[in-house]
């Protein structure tokens, strides 16, 4: 069950609902009545890799229903206990690119700094869902490691935060972070990878857009938005603050089986988020990642409905089809 406190009145503050997250396939089941005999395959992928279900995004998944969307998203399944051989805990092959501990670096220009190691969902299909957290685990500590790398490194002019999600860290801890990536010289750009205004939309406050806004760098949020039904009001008021406080906002979806993998989906997803002030910037195909391979669809149909979306939306709301293979130094291009 819910706690009856989670339950009597909607959680004042992200921070409350933050801690109110779903953590337990039986609460999840119960919350959505849904059909008790699929609980145990569920406690085993959950053994694997947890449960993590934010009340906000709860709240759009429709009742009794194993095939929402949403919710596929979310539900640990048998399936995540058998992978194809190829499928490997490290699909991107991350840890090869980790100069010191919480950073990524494979691109040219810009690095991938470890903020968070936690989310406020966790996403089933996750290219990072078997990440070594414990190795990369953020701190003020450890950041210093990370940011002197990235001082002795003029070739990077973009620090991106990821994790985890940056955004699960609170406003003090952030504006530290990105103090101190201002005082290295050559970094002009700082990007913010999150799923919160998604799945925790009450997340955009003022206050944080004050501290994207007055910093010196160019500020870039990247969320991750698959389907349409993740698009509700206090998500749109969310995106639309961030978009009127003049911070480039772009979408990054997963194609993923049985949930978006139809055109009229994505066609209303790229519709919807611009309409919140979002443009649709990469629509990724699945990462070989243990555990997710039912999650994937095959390159053609890919390009069949990348195809349907040209034919149907104007160029700047066609994302770009892409994949990402280990050690190529830039996201390749599909079609
Ligand atoms: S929000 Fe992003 S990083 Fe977090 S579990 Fe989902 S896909 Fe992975």
């Amino acid at each position: 069950m819910i706690p009856r406190t989670q339950q009597a009145a909607y959680p004042p503050s992200w921070q409350d609902e933050l801690k109110s997250i779903i953590t337990c396939p039986k609460v999840l089941f119960e919350a959505l009545e849904l059909p008790l005999s699929a609980l145990p395959s569920a406690q085993q992928a959950h053994a694997l890799f947890k449960v993590r279900v934010t009340l906000p995004y709860l709240n759009r998944i429709k009742k009794g229903d194993l095939n929402d969307p949403l919710l596929k998203q979310v539900l640990p399944l048998e399936a995540e206990q058998s992978s194809p051989e190829h499928y490997s805990d490290d699909p991107l092959a991350e840890s090869h690119h980790n100069p010191v501990k919480g950073v990524i670096h494979k691109y040219h220009g810009r690095v991938l700094l470890i903020a968070a190691s936690q989310c406020a969902i966790n996403c089933r299909y996750c290219f990072r869902r078997n990440f070594d957290y414990q190795a990369n685990s953020p701190s003020r500590a450890q950041w210093q490691e990370s940011l002197a790398y990235i001082h002795q490194t003029p070739s990077i002019n973009e620090v991106i935060l990821s994790g985890g999600d940056p955004l699960v860290l609170s406003d003090s801890t952030l504006s530290w972070l990105i103090a101190q990536i201002e005082q290295i010289p050559h970094i002009t750009r700082v990007r913010i990878h999150t799923r919160l205004p998604i799945v925790l939309p009450h997340r955009i406050t003022p206050a944080l857009i004050t501290l994207m806004q007055r910093s010196r760098l160019n500020a870039i949020m990247v969320i991750h938005c698959n389907h349409p039904n993740e698009i509700d009001n206090d998500v749109v008021q969310a995106l639309t603050a961030i978009k009127h406080a003049g911070i480039t906002l772009l979408n990054q979806a997963v194609l993923l089986a049985n949930i978006n993998n139809n055109a009229q989906t994505l066609i209303a997803l790229s519709e919807q988020l611009f309409n919140a002030g979002v443009l649709p910037y990469y629509l990724h195909l699945m990462d070989t990642v243990k555990g997710a391979a039912h999650f994937s669809i095959p390159e053609s149909e890919a390009i069949a409905l990348h195809q349907q979306m040209q034919a149907n939306l104007p160029g700047f709301l066609v994302p770009k089809l892409v994949r990402e293979i280990p050690h190529r130094a830039h996201k390749t291009l599909i079609f």
